[in-house]
Formats: C-alpha cells, structure tokens, sequence
C-alpha cells in the first residue's frame, strides 16, 4: 500500500520497524482478539527484538491515548455537525466508534511507538 522503507508503511502495515519484511504480530488481523498483542519476540529476517527493553509497551498507552482522543473529537464532529445529532446521540457515537476501532488503535498506538525508536534499515540482515 505504502512504499518500503517509509514509516508509514511500518506503521500502517504492523511490519517490523527495521527490515519491514514481515510483521511483528502473530495474527495479522487485529480483528483477531484473543490474539491483538500477541507479538513474535525477534524479527526473523533482521533479528530486532521488538521488546526492546521490559515493558517497553506500556508507553504505547500515552500513544493510544492520544490516538483515542482524536477518534472520539472526530466521532463527535461527524455526528454532531454533520449529521446533526444531539449531543447525548454523539456521546454514544464516540463510545460505539471507540469500542469499533479499539483492536485497530491498539496496534496502531504500537506501531507508532516502535517506530519513534527504530528507523529502517535496508542493509539490515540476520547476524
Ligand atoms: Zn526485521
């Protein structure tokens, strides 16, 4: 979808960081749940461990955080001006447009906050 080597193509693809050959996921699909933050521990083609340290993704909460915030303000502008709801029907919009994308702006928020640490790297290869 995106060209290799950017980060939007790591980002939105789930792709390991690095070498973006494959993903860093188990399951692809998000819609997955019982598998959403399963990840493999090492990339198989560049080895980057993707834990780079214990609990490095718990600040991808300050990221989903942020991610969720935008979601629920642009929820609310949809239903409310453009759809002309009350104010009461647009808190429901937010809540169900959160709970629909969560798995999605879970991986995304990963994605996003591993790739703020590790750049590509084409010559990267298995040592
Ligand atoms: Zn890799």
């Amino acid at each position: 979808m995106f060209k290799k080597g950017s980060k939007i193509n790591s980002i939105f693809s789930g792709s390991c960081p690095r070498c973006q050959n494959e993903s860093m996921y188990e399951d692809k699909n998000p819609l997955h749940l019982t598998k959403v933050l399963k990840m493999n521990e090492n990339c198989s083609h560049c080895g980057l461990k993707y834990q780079i340290e214990p609990s490095f993704f718990y600040g991808a909460m300050y990221v989903s955080y942020g991610l969720n915030v935008a979601v629920g303000i642009a929820a609310f502008i949809v239903s409310f001006v453009f759809f002309g709801s009350t104010v009461e029907q647009s808190f429901i919009a937010i809540v169900v447009t959160l709970i629909v994308l969560f798995p999605f702006v879970l991986r995304l928020s990963r994605n996003l906050y591993i790739n703020m640490f590790i750049s590509y790297d084409p010559k990267a290869v298995q040592k």
